[in-house]
């Protein structure tokens, strides 16, 4: 299987090229040019199968270049009991008759990026290898929170790379900034950008594209990549539990062997929604794919309209991961729905980038339209939310699986489909514990507490337990300090790898 561009411009490369480079040369992402597929026989299968055995199969197909062997200790390498604190790797919780949240935060920093980023690491050097590189990679990554910290656990101390992490001043939480600033690792870089994670973001990008930056790194026997969810090593393995999570439905009994699901993501970049989208085109029985979001509700608005516009103030919300205006992997879906248009993909991204918005033609706003429904959630509701689970169902939800929860309400009161559902959980509530229990505490009971005394205020009240890679990330001691300006992104990096 070869990856080409979704703008066009860049020639074909096999899965090992794509994982490494990161992002093509063009400024597209990179795009599989067929989407494998699955029987019923085979998911049927899986039911009897350990989440790595499943997982070897779904990248085997994708990743056509990597040997049997690669590939079984890249998985093997992530998904074991030293790294993630629940055996079945990402759990399927009932929540209530026919409605199931899976739980992707059991990895080592207690969000679903985990799920990929303790897999991409062993990717990369796998494709590394295979494509003969000698230079030096280095890891370029833009946050809003989770992704830092869980790339920062999967790539520290490998060899050949050193990684580089941006994040939003003032977009992150207290826990997930005590998270990166408390890093240990011989080839790790945190620092603060002072903007939000746009900018942050945008900076990442602008040095992707800098001819002169690259040239620079290439003359030190260096050169960059990505672990932002463009990647596509970042996409493939999150296919994967979605897949599996059909596959325990049917072992359970829950479904029928060709039955439809439907699933809730609660999204920001479009990673995780967008790897359930190339599981429902694989052939996994989804009917629809409902896309939560918080105040920042561009997508909700893409969904229901066509148009794309970023030309609005940033919110800060109390689901930070999800504070964000450009969703990049969209551009993948956009490809995807247009029967592989690069063409149009590229003025639509032109388009966006030169008058901050764009809109697709009828054709495609139906094609989207037929498999996905948008809705967001205010912060009031998401806490109103966190507060009902918990009084009704005694599950404690995050700020992020709330949105998925509350917009997946206001979808059954639309559309009154019952549907067996999956809500995918993306973060333990844990990582959020000052709005989580700020829901079902009440502020008052809180004032003067900082965040981790209220994280051990929320573990008495409820009597779920801190998960241990979260506590006592106060007592760490902090190692980066660093904070520039969006235009001094470069400059940090060069001066991280010592060279002018
Ligand atoms: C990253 C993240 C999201 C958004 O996922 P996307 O793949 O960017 O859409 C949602 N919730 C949490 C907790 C996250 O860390």
């Amino acid at each position: 299987m070869m990856y080409s561009s979704s703008r066009g411009a860049a020639e074909a490369v096999p899965a090992a090229q794509a994982i490494k480079m990161g992002i093509a040369p063009d400024g597209g992402l990179f795009v599989p040019d067929h989407i494998p597929q699955i029987d019923s026989d085979t998911l049927t299968s899986f039911g009897k199968m350990f989440y790595a055995e499943r997982a070897e199969r779904i990248l085997s197909l994708y990743l056509q270049d990597f040997s049997p062997g690669e590939i079984a200790r890249c998985v093997r390498a992530a998904y074991n009991s030293g790294s993630f604190d629940d055996a079945s790797i990402a759990p399927l919780v009932p929540l209530e008759a026919g409605v199931f949240v899976q739980e992707l935060w059991h990895g080592p920093t207690c969000a679903f990026k985990d799920m990929a980023l303790q897999i991409l690491p062993h990717l990369m050097t796998t494709s590394a290898a295979k494509t003969g590189e000698t230079d030096e990679i280095v890891v370029l990554v833009a946050t809003s929170g989770d992704t830092g910290k869980a790339a920062l656990e999967g790539f520290k101390d490998v060899d050949g790379i050193r990684i580089v992490v941006f994040y939003p001043q003032d977009g992150v939480s207290e826990v997930q900034k005590r998270q990166m600033v408390t890093q240990t690792g011989k080839n790790v870089m945190v620092a603060a950008v002072e903007g939000n994670f746009d900018d942050a973001q945008n900076g990442v990008k602008q040095i992707f594209a800098d001819p002169e930056f690259n040239g620079k790194l290439a003359s030190h026997g260096m050169k960059m990549s990505s672990a932002n969810s463009i990647n596509w090593g970042r996409l493939v393995p999150q296919i994967v539990y979605y897949v599996s999570a059909y596959a325990d439905l049917l072992a359970g009994g829950h479904i029928s062997p060709g039955e439809e699901i439907n699933v809730v993501v609660p999204t920001g970049n479009f990673g995780n929604i967008l790897a359930a989208y190339y599981a429902r085109k694989m052939g996994i029985p989804i009917h629809r794919l409902i896309c939560a979001s918080n105040i920042n509700y561009v997508l909700t608005e893409f969904i229901n309209s066509g148009i794309y516009d970023r030309r609005r103030d940033f919110a800060r919300t109390i689901s930070p991961s999800m504070d964000i205006l450009i969703s990049s992997n969209l551009e993948r879906l956009l490809f995807e729905v247009t029967g592989h248009d690069a063409g149009k993909v590229a003025n639509w991204m032109r388009d966006l980038q030169t008058q901050g918005r764009y809109e697709v033609d009828d054709e495609v706003k139906q094609q989207i339209q037929a498999v996905f429904w948008g809705g967001y959630a205010s912060d009031e509701e998401t806490k109103a939310t966190i507060r009902s689970v918990w009084e009704n169902s005694g599950y404690l939800l995050d700020t992020h699986t709330a949105v998925g929860v509350n917009v997946y309400q206001k979808y059954l009161g639309a559309s009154g489909d019952h549907t067996v559902t999956i809500i995918a959980s993306t973060a333990n509530p844990y990582k959020f514990s000052q709005s989580v229990a700020e829901a079902i505490i009440g502020s008052d009971r809180l004032s003067g507490m900082d965040e981790f005394a209220i994280a051990q205020a929320l573990e008495e009240y409820t009597g779920k337990p801190i998960p241990a890679a979260l506590r006592d990330i106060e007592k760490r001691p902090i190692l980066h300090r660093t904070v520039c300006p969006k235009q001094a992104m470069g400059r940090v990096v060069l001066d991280y790898l010592q060279i002018g």
